[in-house]
C-alpha cells in the first residue's frame, strides 16, 4: 500500500513549537505575514533574519511528539511506500527518525544562497549576514518559502498522490490549501482519505474518513491500525 502523509501545524503545536505571535497576534509589533515575503526581505532583511534566527533557536529546544515518532515507525515498516509532505519549516520529522520527507515550504535549518541558489543545511544565525559556503558572497537568506513563492517539489508530491493508494492529512486545520487540493488529487487517482485533526476542518468533507482529537494519540493508534492491515 502506498501512502502519502500531509503533515501541518497541529502535529508541531503538541510538541510546543512556539508561533511568536503576541496575544494581537503580531510579533515585535509587526503581521507574521509582513515578515515572510521577499519584500519585507528586500526591504528589511535584518528584521526577517531576527524572526527567522529565533524559530531557527527555538526548534532546539523542543522534542518530537508521539506522532511524529509514529510516522517514523510507519516508514520503517513501508520503506519508498510512505512519504510524508510537511507544511512545517522544524525539523522535527527527522529528529523522530523520518528520512522520506518532503519540506514543501523548507526548513528553517537551512540557508539559501540569492547569488547562487545552493541549499546549505544551517543551525547557525543568519542576521550576521555570514558568507556561503559555496560562492563566498554574503546573500544568505532562510530556506523557507515565503508568500508568492512557489513551494519545494511540487511535481514528486503529485506524483506521489496520484500513486498514492491513501492520502492522510494530520494537523492541517485551517490550511484549506494544500489539504483540500491533495486530498481531491489522490482521490482522482483513487485514493482513500482520511483526516487526522485536532477539530474537524472546514475541508473535513472532501475526505473519506475524518476523525478529531489530539495528533500524539490519533497518530501511533491509526499507524497500529495500518501496521495490522486493518486498513
Ligand atoms: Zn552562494
Amino acid at each position: 500500500m502506498k501512502i502519502v502523509v500531509l503533515t501541518g501545524a497541529g502535529i508541531s503545536a503538541e510538541s510546543g513549537v512556539p508561533t511568536f505571535r503576541d496575544a494581537d497576534g503580531l510579533w515585535e509589533g509587526h503581521r507574521v505575514e509582513d515578515v515572510a515575503s521577499p519584500d519585507a526581505f528586500d526591504l528589511q532583511p535584518s528584521v526577517v533574519h531576527r524572526f527567522y534566527d529565533a524559530r531557527r533557536a527555538a526548534i532546539a529546544g523542543v522534542a518530537p511528539n508521539p506522532a511524529h515518532l509514529a510516522l517514523a515507525r510507519l516508514e520503517e515498516r513501508l520503506g519508498d511506500d510512505l512519504l510524508v509532505v510537511t507544511q512545517n519549516i522544524d525539523d522535527l520529522h527527522e529528529r523522530a527518525g523520518s528520512t522520506r520527507i518532503v519540506h514543501m515550504h523548507g526548513e528553517l535549518r537551512s540557508a539559501l544562497c540569492r547569488a547562487c541558489r545552493t541549499r546549505t543545511p544551517w543551525t547557525d544565525d543568519l542576521g550576521d549576514y555570514p558568507p556561503c559556503p559555496r560562492c563566498g558572497v554574503s546573500e544568505l537568506r532562510p530556506d523557507v518559502v515565503w508568500f508568492g513563492e512557489v513551494p519545494y517539489e511540487m511535481d514528486r508530491i503529485f506524483e506521489a498522490l496520484y500513486e498514492a493508494d491513501l492520502f492522510v492529512a494530520i494537523g492541517t486545520s485551517g490550511v484549506v490549501y494544500p489539504a483540500a487540493a491533495f486530498v481531491q488529487f489522490a482521490a482522482g487517482g483513487g485514493a482513500r482519505s482520511v483526516e487526522l485533526n485536532l477539530v474537524a476542518s472546514d475541508v473535513s468533507g472532501d475526505f473519506d474518513e475524518s476523525r478529531a482529537g489530539p495528533a500524539g494519540q490519533l497518530v501511533p493508534a491509526w499507524v497500529d491500525e495500518v501496521l495490522a492491515g486493518e486498513l
